[in-house]
């Protein structure tokens, strides 16, 4: 299995290369020459598999051979290694739970399958680099051969940060904007030492972001460290997202058998998390009908309803790890349904929705169901609602617990949240950060500097 660049001027690749670069040298994204297929045996055994073994065999051909087995099936069994239960919500409503990772995401998923594989790669090339003539140059290349550069607007940074923690070869430089992530979530990313580094930035996540981007394309940080991206670009982070559908699926068949589809709404931002979704169900897994439920930033809602795709720029909301304005996997999505707008609409429906309604339905989910949503998950709630009209029922990826949204959620339920035993102890940890103008320039002459 290669990659191919979506810009279509760079060469195919194998996995090891797309995941240690994240972006073709075109700046497309890497997408599989070709998508597995599952086969009726396969998904028949499947259904009860253990979730290591499902998780190995599923991500097996996207590695191509660039990991041995026995790595990869320790990889899949440490990225999973937590619980992703299905809980109803109503009588047609459930939640799949994606939030008993570390960080209390769904990005957990990605970033410790991606921050496990290139703490792989980094660690087979020193192994194999026992010449001495050799080694000092290989040292160098290698200290400098990973540095994670990533902006948060809150989930991200918490869940790379933890995954990539103690991770050899690999350092990790986080930007995120002062003062508008959660308590939590800024612990998650300040208190964990070692290769991390938090980098405070006094401006906004769009301000962390065009940094980011900008020292991507700058030649003298190129020349003296090799930046990768940790975002759902990265073939990394982006395809074992796909394993959750399988988990939710095998509780699904379990409970109601093969003849009732699964319907999945999913919160979106940058259609990561659906388009692998998506991924596995062009591979062959029977999945229902996928939806995508947007806040404010619906480019994609817009552009299903009237064919226009209208770039806007991203607008805060309370659910705002989806604030984003011209999501980078689309260009995925629209690969996997062949560029045809048609078959794209039959595959794909998205539903929108304000930040009135998303507290009124933390709220009403509250007092109706006793069920605490987070932001996202509330949006989610919302558009399986109206998915339910046409379908019956419908599963929503509950992508981050709501503790990580104290504000917003207490308001709404009107009391405290608890907060997890998981992340208790966080609170003892000092949080060492960096402070940052918001300029490119400050940017540079720490990295240079340091
Ligand atoms: C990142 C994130 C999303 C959006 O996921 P995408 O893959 O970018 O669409 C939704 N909810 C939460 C809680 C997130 O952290």
């Amino acid at each position: 299995m290669q990659y191919y660049s979506l810009g279509k001027q760079s060469p195919n690749v194998a996995f090891k290369t797309a995941a240690i670069t994240g972006q073709a040298p075109d700046k497309g994204l890497y997408f599989p020459t070709s998508i597995p297929q599952l086969t009726p045996e396969q998904i028949e055994r499947f259904k009860t598999l253990d979730k290591a073994s499902l998780a190995f065999e599923v991500m097996r051909p996207y590695i191509g051979g660039t990991i041995d087995d026995v790595s990869l099936q320790k990889i899949c069994k440490e990225t999973i290694d937590f619980d992703f239960p299905l809980v109803p919500i109503t009588k047609n409503i459930q939640s799949l739970e994606l939030f008993h990772g570390p960080t209390l995401a769904f990005k957990d998923v990605g970033a410790r399958f991606m921050s496990r594989c290139l703490g792989y790669f980094a660690n087979a090339e020193k192994k194999s680099s026992y010449d001495t003539t050799k080694l000092a140059s290989d040292l160098t290349s290698l200290q400098n051969s990973n540095t994670i550069l990533v902006a948060t607007s809150g989930d991200t940074g918490g869940a790379v940060a933890n995954g990539f923690l103690g991770v050899e070869g690999v350092q990790v430089i986080i930007l995120y904007p002062k003062g508008k992530v959660s308590l939590i979530q800024e612990l998650q990313l300040t208190t964990c030492g070692q290769n991390i580094t938090a980098l405070e930035v006094d401006g906004s996540f769009d301000d962390c972001q065009a940094i980011v981007k900008e020292a991507f394309m700058d030649v003298d940080l190129n020349a003296t460290f090799h930046l990768t991206s940790a975002n759902s670009i990265n073939v990394a982070r982006w395809l074992p997202q796909q394993l959750y559908y399988f988990f939710s699926w095998q509780q699904w068949v379990a409970q109601y058998g093969d003849n009732t589809p699964m319907h999945i709404v999913v919160p979106s931002g940058n259609f990561g998390n659906i388009c692998a979704g998506m991924i596995a169900k062009a591979s062959g897994l029977p999945l229902g009908h996928l939806v995508a439920a947007c806040n404010a930033n619906n480019v994609v809602t817009r552009y299903l309803k009237t064919g226009n795709y209208e770039v806007k720029k991203s607008v805060e909301t309370i659910s705002n790890a989806m604030d984003v304005g011209n999501p980078s996997n689309f260009v995925r999505i629209l690969e996997i349904m062949q560029h045809n707008f048609d078959q794209l609409k039959n595959g794909l429906s998205s539903y929108s929705y304000d930040d009135e309604a998303t507290k009124s339905a933390i709220t009403r989910v509250y007092n109706d169901y006793g069920y605490i949503l987070d932001p996202h998950g509330a949006v989610a709630f919302l558009a399986a609602e109206a998915l339910i009209q046409e379908k019956g029922y419908a599963v929503i990826l509950e992508t981050a617990h709501p503790v990580k949204f104290p504000e917003v959620v207490e308001a709404a339920i009107g009391k405290k949240l608890n907060i997890p035993a998981s992340v208790q102890y966080l609170l003892d940890k000092p949080k060492q950060s960096k402070p940052l103008e918001a300029n490119y320039a400050s940017f540079k002459n720490w990295m240079l500097g340091q």
